[in-house]
């Protein structure tokens, strides 16, 4: 397939802070691909059943202005988003929107946990990121810190560790690599490294 023209997707999924969000980004922008952080639609559903709203009607009614709600990156929403993810009918509402996204002429990458393998089983490229559970738990802290949120980096692990465990354990699109997912361990990595080895992933499915 010729660059840019066609669907092309690329797929990235890992735990919790392993540096996933930084490298889709930076995939999407290097290679004019369209981007979905499909953990902000969890996020999105878990604030609003926060809000008293049940998740299942929540997640058949989002609106793009639940997607840019000023408290989703709170770790508040982000336990309640596992929670709300491991519910069958939750993850079927949002399944279409992500495939079709997916799917877009131009080419697009999605960053989640079961784009490879539930998602877009089909992705041409597909990543598994991860670093240990205390580079992750320092990454996020400094996240969090740096927004203001006045939490300790012990607490930032058990929420991580949590969240993983939720995440890998539920029945339905549990967390885990797709057989044909390359690895990326970013825990001795800088950015512009992991950035480089997913480019270069990138690059040679691009042909
Ligand atoms: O990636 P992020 O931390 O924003 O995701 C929040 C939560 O949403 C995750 O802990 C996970 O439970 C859920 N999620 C999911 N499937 C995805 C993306 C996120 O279940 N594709």
């Amino acid at each position: 397939m010729s660059p840019g023209t066609g669907a092309f997707t690329v797929a990235i999924d890992g735990p919790a802070a392993a540096g996933k969000g930084t490298i889709a980004r930076a995939v999407a922008m290097r290679f004019s691909l369209a981007h979905l952080d499909t953990g902000l639609l969890y996020r999105a559903v878990g604030r609003r059943a926060l809000d008293g709203v049940d998740p299942v009607d929540a997640a058949r009614t989002l609106t793009p202005s639940d997607l840019r709600h000023p408290e989703l990156r709170l770790d508040t929403v982000g336990a309640e988003a596992s929670r709300v993810a491991a519910l069958p009918e939750v993850r079927a509402a949002l399944l279409e929107f992500q495939r079709r996204f997916a799917r877009r002429e131009g080419g697009a990458v999605l960053d989640g946990r079961d784009i490879g393998t539930v998602i877009c089983p089909g992705a041409e490229v597909k990543l598994f990121v991860t670093a240990t559970d205390a580079v992750r738990a320092r990454r996020r802290w400094k996240e969090l810190h740096e927004a203001g949120q006045d939490v300790t980096e012990a607490h930032v692990l058990a929420d991580l560790r949590a969240r993983d465990a939720r995440d890998s354990a539920r029945a339905l699109a549990p967390l885990r690599p797709a057989e044909d997912a390359l690895h990326l361990d970013t825990s001795r990595m800088s950015i512009e490294e992991a950035v480089a080895a997913a480019t270069d992933a990138v690059a040679a499915a691009r042909g």
